[in-house]
């Protein structure tokens, strides 16, 4: 990328989401302390140019592990959530003690996959998190680790700083990890280079990351991921080497070049279909035809019963679902208007008929267009 479209970048960046990874915050040996004071200076410097900055901490179950005397994260889903429930606390000591030597107040929020998925929780968080930064202090963002079942978690902290970046609107997502950033093979194998610039995270590249980047629970395909969904909210993201001296001033500097940059999409959804396309879990999924799929796809229709083949899953009308092609992949996902079981019933149906079948009518379409987004960045949506 030219120094001046990154000089670009960085200078219509207000608010920045900063996500630091677990093995460069705590092991089995507690924190690393020399680390978080590393980070905190850097944050700080950030704040001191007039940025609002989030945090998102990663670390809490390797912080805990001391104290419940484990060495590695156990397999165990509750040992590692009573790690998590002591390392949390003890995580945020040491960054309350760090912040206060720069005199910087924090805020500690922690949410579940489900305060996502619900459209209330998910904008109270917002206002939260705006209402810390309107008042100086640095909210340090962490998953709820102690309470998230888990076909409700977020999985890895990259997911959630994604999300994160698109509810409070930021302009840049910093992924602080272990390694420099992307390579084109596995960064250990012989003549692997650095890939300074992502346009668009594109299959192959998701296919090719995976084993990438070793430690913590997100390695680079969650980073790759990640960066896709900041993408499609109009949020660039930087990969970086977090221990790098100066890591988060160089981001700043257009001069410098560092780690993987993954460009914006060029066309972003808003709000409240990010948050339909990446905040939400599908609960079924509606297996639709050729001509649905190009509907969708090409003309930006709404889904009409006609087109559907199959009804999977048990959902309730106003929750999401994906919708796949005949091959199984997926096109688009979207809030449906009926439940899986009256959906069932008008499997196909003209709308003219939906009435007949169901004894009662709540619009056309299944899935109306304002309510669907689109797999995939380059089609409408
Ligand atoms: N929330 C987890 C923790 O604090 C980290 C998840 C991740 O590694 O991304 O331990």
């Amino acid at each position: 990328m030219s120094t001046v479209s990154k000089q670009d970048l960085v200078e219509s960046v207000q608010r920045v989401v900063v996500k630091i990874g677990s093995s460069l915050l705590a092991s089995g040996s507690g924190i690393h302390q020399d680390n978080l004071v590393h980070f905190v200076a850097e944050l700080a410097a950030l704040q001191e140019r007039g940025l609002e900055v989030i945090v998102v901490s990663s670390g809490a179950r390797a912080a805990g592990l001391n104290a419940l005397s484990m060495e590695t994260i156990p397999n165990s889903i509750p040992a590692q959530q009573a790690a998590a429930a002591v390392g949390q606390i003890h995580l945020m000591a040491h960054y309350e003690r760090c912040f206060a030597e720069h005199e910087i107040k924090i805020a500690q929020v922690l949410l579940t996959a489900a305060d996502i998925a619900h459209r209330g929780r998910y904008l109270n968080a917002k206002h939260t998190i705006d209402y810390l930064l309107e008042r100086g202090l640095i909210p340090i963002i962490n998953e709820n680790d102690s309470v998230a079942v888990d076909e409700l978690k977020f999985g890895d902290n990259d997911r959630l700083s994604a999300l994160v970046a698109g509810l409070c609107e930021a302009e840049l997502l910093i992924l602080l990890t272990d390694v420099e950033g992307l390579y084109d093979k596995h960064p250990k194998e012989d003549g692997a280079a650095l890939i300074p610039l992502v346009e668009e995270v594109s299959d192959t590249m998701l296919a090719a990351a995976q084993g990438q980047g070793t430690l913590g629970t997100g390695g680079m395909l969650s980073k790759l991921e990640a960066a896709k969904a900041a993408a499609r909210r109009g949020i660039p993201t930087m990969i970086a080497k977090g221990v790098t001296q100066g890591v988060l001033s160089k981001a700043f500097d257009p001069k410098q070049e560092m780690g993987t940059l993954v460009l914006a999409a060029k066309n972003p959804l808003r709000q409240r279909k990010h948050w339909i396309g990446f905040g939400v879990t599908p609960k079924g999924q509606v297996v639709i035809d050729a001509g649905a799929c190009k509907a969708l796809v090409e003309k930006g229709t709404s889904l009409l019963p006609a087109g559907i083949l199959e009804v999977r899953g048990d959902f309730e009308a106003g929750e999401c679902v994906s919708c796949l092609d005949e091959q199984e992949e997926e096109i688009a996902r979207g809030l449906v208007v009926y439940d899986a079981r009256d959906l069932g019933k008008i499997i196909g149906a003209k709308t003219s008929e939906i009435e007949t079948r169901l004894g009662y009518h709540f619009g056309d379409e299944i899935i109306h267009r304002d309510d669907l987004v689109l797999a995939r960045a380059k089609e409408i949506s």
